[in-house]
């Protein structure tokens, strides 16, 4: 029998626990019988005191069994069960991309997803910019749409890692979010609760990352790489950069159609590309579909240049409730702004860094993103043709295009736009899409 103050005290003391005394932390949390008080008081030893990867396996496990965990051997498969999680960022629509790849290279993959935070988007917000399209639908249907499409993209259902959900919001609540023992914990028993064989991790970095230095970054990086392996999950962590905005746009309805652009070869950003295939090619090595990273490359793009990534994309559009021809006409289903209109630099040069937070949030106060839990979204509203790092700008050359609901939003965005983008007389360094993979045997 274990009390919940010995247990915290223990870690008060920076003692190692058990993973019997994180079992029965975990049950109180999930079960009530462990007090709000006590939790804070919990959270904030560990901030201070960190956990060993052994306690950081027992946590996440705990967690990750605190609620249903999907079992999908009832439905005879006959591929892995594969995803990516992202720590969040600015024009990252990759999950909409990398889901179908990876289904059209033999993997099932059953990506369960958030919404914005911060000033960050989130892929369940660009799925509702599509009519019709269940973010949650029952666990039959989401069955259903995985073993038939390969992949289904759906949001959180209420019965996955309660322990998470109270946690972390008494976390958000007493400063202890930023221990990378937890965030661990919280990220990967959400993730690994969907049953998954292997995972890639992308780790953010730069101006528009979760974590606030490189350093930071990797430190999270090698403790997902540690624990989702100690957990049984095959996993990576990629280190990508999110010192600009991933793709050319940033919003939801105009992500989604640059990912329908990426997906039917119309429009390939460079770095969306990079950053698609490094974690793809990734999942299906860790799932046994490819022996090598060339291999998997090569699979990856038989499929994005013969149409069955793409197709598969609208299958599982539709087999969610959305449009049957949303590949074919995406125009006719995601909403327009009012106004789209170029922003300009004050000055010509070369665009030589980015405030990409900032541009987030100019997304965010355009009505893309939210300002508090339960705000409603604009779907429409963004920014497009978004420059690169690098880019030459000229006095004719926008450094974006804003689409606006009103003349104020515009201007208001315009000048965040202006503000968080430098340009500068000469051309700056090229910084890599990829700054490092994190893989079990480099620990
Ligand atoms: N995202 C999560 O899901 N949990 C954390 O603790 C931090 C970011």
């Amino acid at each position: 029998m274990f009390l919940a103050q010995e247990i915290i005290r223990k870690k008060r003391n920076a003692e190692a626990l058990s993973k019997e005394e994180i079992q029965f932390f975990v049950k109180g949390i999930t079960d009530n019988t462990v007090s709000e008080g006590q939790i804070a008081a919990f959270g904030m030893a560990v901030y201070f005191n960190d956990m060993s990867m052994d306690e950081r396996i027992a946590l996440t496990t705990c967690m990750r069994d605190s609620g249903t965990v999907l079992d999908w051997r009832s439905l005879d498969l006959n591929g892995p069960i594969i995803d990516k999680h992202s720590t969040g960022g600015v024009g990252d629509v990759i999950s909409l991309m990398l889901g179908p790849m990876a289904a059209a290279c033999g993997g099932y993959v059953p990506m369960i997803s958030g919404r914005g935070l911060g000033h960050t988007g989130g892929t369940l917000d660009k799925f509702d910019a599509i009519p019709g399209y269940q973010t949650e639908p029952d666990s039959a249907l989401f069955r259903k749409v995985v073993k038939e499409a390969g992949v289904a993209i759906i949001g959180q259902t209420g019965d996955l890692v309660p322990a998470d959900k109270r946690f972390y919001s008494i976390r958000d609540n007493t400063a202890t979010v930023e221990s990378i023992s937890l965030i661990t914990a919280s990220i990967l028993s959400k993730k690994l609760a969907a049953g998954l064989d292997a995972l890639a991790m992308d780790v953010k970095v730069g101006s528009g990352a979760f974590m606030p230095t490189y350093e930071a970054s990797e430190e999270l990086a090698r403790s997902i790489t540690a624990v989702a392996n100690g957990a049984g999950t095959k996993t990576t962590a990629l280190l990508t950069d999110m010192n600009q905005v991933l793709a050319s746009c940033a919003g939801n309805a105009v992500e989604v159609k640059e990912a329908v652009d990426f997906l039917t070869g119309k429009y390939r950003n460079p770095r969306l590309y990079e950053v698609t295939m490094g974690l793809c090619a990734e999942m299906l090595q860790l799932g046994g579909l490819a022996e090598n990273e060339a291999q998997a490359r090569d699979k990856l793009n038989t499929v994005l240049d013969n149409g069955k990534a793409a197709e598969i994309f609208g299958r599982m559009i539709s087999g969610l409730g959305g449009p049957t021809d949303f590949i074919e006409n995406p125009g006719l289903y995601l909403p327009e702004s009012n106004i789209v209109r170029p922003v300009y630099a004050e000055q010509a040069g070369f665009a030589s860094a980015m405030d990409t937070r900032e541009l987030g949030m100019a997304v965010v106060t355009l009505g893309g993103g939210r300002r508090k839990p339960g705000d409603a979204l604009d779907y429409s509203v963004g920014l497009t043709q978004v420059c690169a790092l690098g880019d030459e700008i000229t006095k004719d050359k926008p450094i974006a295009m804003i689409h606006a609901q009103s003349e104020s939003a515009f201007e208001e965005a315009s000048s965040a736009v202006r503000n968080a983008i430098q340009v500068t007389e000469t051309r700056s360094e090229k910084t890599p899409e990829i700054y490092r993979y994190i893989r079990a045997e480099d620990l």
